[in-house]
């Protein structure tokens, strides 16, 4: 099957605009007939839904938490990535293009990421519109500052808490819509299934997590931004709701894949303390501006950081890549820190932690300047580990933390599937192999502000589609499938807590389709993971009932999808007999263990199309064409 990204033709730098100019549009006066549905309300969906509705659209806006200012990009903490140049330092769209295709260890299309990098700008004018309380210079420019794989300065950010503002300016426009009825909020609700008819997405089917009840919505097109599946690792930075399933049903309804294997693990995470704990937190990759990553020399060096002078220390990331030291990408991070624990140097009571030290910094700059910076993930840190870190250097560790994977979309932002599109971190598109910091709500908002807007117009104005109402066959289907699948779960009365199947799915997959992965092991994960998933279905404890709140029951089904998804993830990593970015297939490394790619046989976009339960899915393959950029090795040093 022929995968059309359908990308404009002409020069790089026109293709935006160009394709805009083209895109049909929707007169004013008819907007006001289209139903959109937006899954999702954090940036991208927060900012699709308040767009669309300023457009005129109606639009329905469904989320699980109880209010949209709860998604999981709340969490968010470093900053947004924008080419304004505002330092003068040699930045420009076209660097932010580069850097960006480049993190991605040329895996990404390059004019969907040209097109982010061009909208970055706009979405830095719309926020500080809004309101957003950007860090400032004394003179009052916004501030920047460096996040990892570039050497300009170029992240705002509103101290450790970038996230949680952003959100609170898509939040203060999405509910302007709402006051004024065009957007109708859906909170408390969680899609589980996708309505196609005649090849178009027309609705959802959600389970109202109050009241337990099975509502349909109808609609002309279905935008889903339900975020990430990093969690199926168990242990992983992300909110507890964040999950596949809304991604994963719109794939058995026919939508693909696309790289599902490509993950990142986070460098600066809080270490791994105790078999009970069920989340991990992120130390923002800002810290890594000012902090120093280190190891002791000598392996199972015992001594606390104090006591071991300058010189048997080893700043493995500023000796090995001198041009980009502690700021080199979170992909060669993760594996740089995995490789000193497993030669031994790592410190703390599990041997799996390297130091990230900011006493130079203090001694440099002063405490009050690094309190400004970071005081709130300083306290955070000493919160959580009791120790102070203005005093003893941080202690830190990868963990899964994003996922590049996601629903294939074409230039448009639209799946396979007419009328369903999908934005912000569940879709594949910008970030190839490997994301660079601050880019995640870049391309939220980039996509929710500046792209769907103009998308999706061109969609509904293009293409026609007979009236339908829930009543139609295809919703009362769907309605029986999750009801039938709710009633599954709660009958199986098995012994075993569904966290517990859960936590040993994480354990797999990061033994086996972790930072580094071969082919021997992710065959092995394949059967655990098929193994696993039986007796979830045999033994799983769901307790309770399905007519009212139920977090037992909510749990039990997205860890059912996780375990059927992650079996796609490891297949998607078995057949990329190459290295790239999160992608680490220790058969395929350089001599100086990087990631080594094959760009004659694998230079391409890996889309897997759903073939049934009984059958394994099937792979599609975009190619992906560079005409701007080289592909080189990628290089640090
Ligand atoms: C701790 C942390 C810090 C980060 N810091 C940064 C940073 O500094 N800079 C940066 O660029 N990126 C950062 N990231 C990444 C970034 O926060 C996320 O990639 C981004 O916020 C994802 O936004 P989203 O809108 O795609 O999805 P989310 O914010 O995850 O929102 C998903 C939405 O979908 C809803 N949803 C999900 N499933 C369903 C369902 N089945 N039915 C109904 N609704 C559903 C949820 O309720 C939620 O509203 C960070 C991530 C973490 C974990």
């Amino acid at each position: 099957m022929h995968l059309d990204a359908k990308i404009p033709s002409g020069p790089l730098a026109e293709k935006w605009d160009k394709h805009r100019f083209e895109l049909k549009l929707v007169n004013p006066a008819n907007k006001r007939k289209y139903t959109i549905i937006v899954v999702g309300t954090g940036l991208a969906g927060g900012s699709a839904a308040a767009s669309l509705g300023e457009l005129g659209y109606y639009v329905k806006s469904f989320c699980i938490q109880d209010s949209p200012r709860r998604a999981h990009s709340i969490a968010a903490q470093g900053g947004i990535n924008a080419a304004k140049n505002y330092q003068n330092d040699g930045d420009s769209i076209w660097r932010l293009f580069y850097d960006t295709i480049k993190g991605g260890d040329f895996r990404a299309r390059e004019a969907n990421v040209h097109r982010l990098a061009q909208v970055s700008n706009n979405i830095i004018d719309h926020c500080v519109a809004q309101g957003i309380p950007f860090a400032r210079e004394y003179g009052g420019l916004l501030a920047n500052r460096s996040f990892g794989g570039a050497q300009v300065s170029r992240t705002f950010y509103a101290r450790g808490q970038t996230g949680q503002q952003l959100l609170l300016g898509a939040y203060s426009s999405l509910m302007r819509q709402v006051a004024v009825g065009q957007v109708k909020m859906f909170p408390r609700r969680e899609m589980l299934d996708i309505v196609v008819i005649n090849g178009q997405a027309r609705g959802i089917v959600v389970r109202n997590l109050i009241t337990g009840e099975i509502e349909s919505h109808a609609a002309d097109a279905v935008v889903l931004c339900t975020g990430g599946y990093a969690n199926v690792f168990y242990l992983s930075t992300n909110a507890m709701a964040s999950n596949v399933s809304a991604t994963f049903r719109a794939y058995k309804k026919g939508a693909f894949f696309a790289n599902p294997c490509y993950t990142q693990i986070h460098p600066t995470c809080i270490p791994v303390h105790g078999t009970y704990q069920s989340k991990l937190t992120l130390m923002s990759e800002s810290l890594r501006n000012d902090g120093r990553v280190w190891v002791p020399k000598p392996p199972g060096d015992k001594r606390p950081p104090n006591q071991i002078p300058e010189s048997e220390r080893d700043y493995y990331l500023e000796e090995k890549y001198p041009s980009f030291g502690n700021l080199v990408p979170r992909d060669v991070a993760s594996r740089n820190a995995k490789a000193q624990c497993d030669m031994g140097k790592g410190v703390g009571e599990t041997g799996f932690a390297v130091y990230l030290d900011f006493a130079d910094a203090i001694q440099r700059d002063g405490k009050e300047v690094i309190q400004q910076k970071y005081g709130n993930l300083f306290q955070m840190y000493e919160k959580i580990t009791a120790s102070n870190p203005y005093e003893t250097p941080m202690m830190i560790y990868p963990a899964s933390h994003y996922v590049m994977g996601g629903l294939w979309v074409d230039y448009n932002l639209m799946s396979n599937l007419d009328g369903l599109f999908v934005m912000g971190e569940a879709n594949f598109s910008d970030h190839g192999a490997n994301r660079l910091g601050a880019s995640a709500l870049m391309q939220g908002l980039a996509d929710g502000y500046f792209v769907i807007p103009y998308t999706v117009g061109g969609y509904l104005a293009g293409t026609s589609r007979p009236e339908i109402t829930t009543d139609h066959p295809a919703f009362t289907e769907a309605t029986r499938y999750v009801t039938e699948r709710t009633q599954k779960l709660l009958s199986i009365n098995g012994k075993r807590t569904v966290d517990d199947i859960h936590r040993q799915l994480g354990h797999i997959l990061w033994g086996y389709c972790g930072m580094s992965r071969n082919d021997d092991g992710l065959l092995k994960a394949r059967k655990l993971i098929q193994e696993l998933r039986e007796e979830f279905w045999e033994n799983a404890m769901v307790p309770g009932s399905s007519e009212d709140f139920n977090q037992s029951l909510e749990r039990a089904g997205r860890v059912a999808d996780f375990l059927e998804f992650a079996e796609l993830m490891v297949m998607d990593a078995f057949e990329r007999k190459e290295s790239c970015g999160g992608h680490f297939n220790e058969a395929y490394q350089t001599e100086e263990h990087e990631a080594m790619r094959d760009d004659e046989n694998f230079c391409h976009v890996a889309a897997w199309e759903y073939k049934g339960d009984d059958n394994d899915p099937e792979l599609h393959k975009e190619p992906l064409v560079f005409e701007n950029v080289e592909l080189t090795q990628r290089s640090y040093k």
